[in-house]
């Protein structure tokens, strides 16, 4: 018989599509943001409205310590909580479901914009922003697909200076 997905599956799937939306060659990231088993919004990583592409007119690329970065794109979840913003919808509550762990900017707007639970894809080892996320009381969990059948979503146990999966 069809195995159904459960709903974690169901919006990392979304997020997943969402990411095929990103216009930033470096890193395609989508996610949604959601409430009640509602999406209340969704997000890819581009450049601001009216403005040229990455994938047309190059990365804008800006050394951060040991990283380069791309600053011409919005990040995704940026995207998402702003997008409650414009519309006038409350992000207070949510749980955000994104396929890459969230930088330290992004992580700074998750608890400032009442996002109460992080779900994740990739791994992005920032200390940052797993120490931020922390502080504001945001849950982390990390999507581990499983061999033929969706995904495992486990807590994130708190490890010194990094995240890491039990
Ligand atoms: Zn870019
Ligand atoms: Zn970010």
């Amino acid at each position: 018989m069809r195995r159904r997905p459960t709903w974690d599956e169901y919006f990392i799937e979304m997020a997943k599509l969402a990411a095929t939306r990103s216009t930033c060659p470096r890193r395609q990231v989508g996610c949604v943001l959601v409430k009640d088993h509602r999406v209340v919004a969704t997000g890819y990583n581009g450049a601001v409205r009216g403005a040229p592409h990455c994938e047309d007119e190059g990365c804008i690329l800006v050394r951060n310590g040991d990283r380069e970065s791309c600053v011409r794109a919005v990040h995704a979840e940026l995207n998402a909580i702003i997008q409650c913003a414009v519309n006038g919808v409350s992000s207070v509550g949510c749980t955000l479901v994104v396929t890459d762990f969230p930088c330290v900017h992004c992580a700074k707007a998750i608890v400032q914009a009442g996002v109460v639970k992080v779900i994740y894809l990739s791994e992005y080892p920032d200390p940052h922003s797993a120490a931020i996320l922390r502080a504001g009381g945001v849950e982390l969990c990390r999507a581990v697909p499983v061999q033929g059948h969706g995904y495992r979503v486990v807590p994130v146990q708190e490890v010194q200076g990094a995240t890491s999966t039990p």
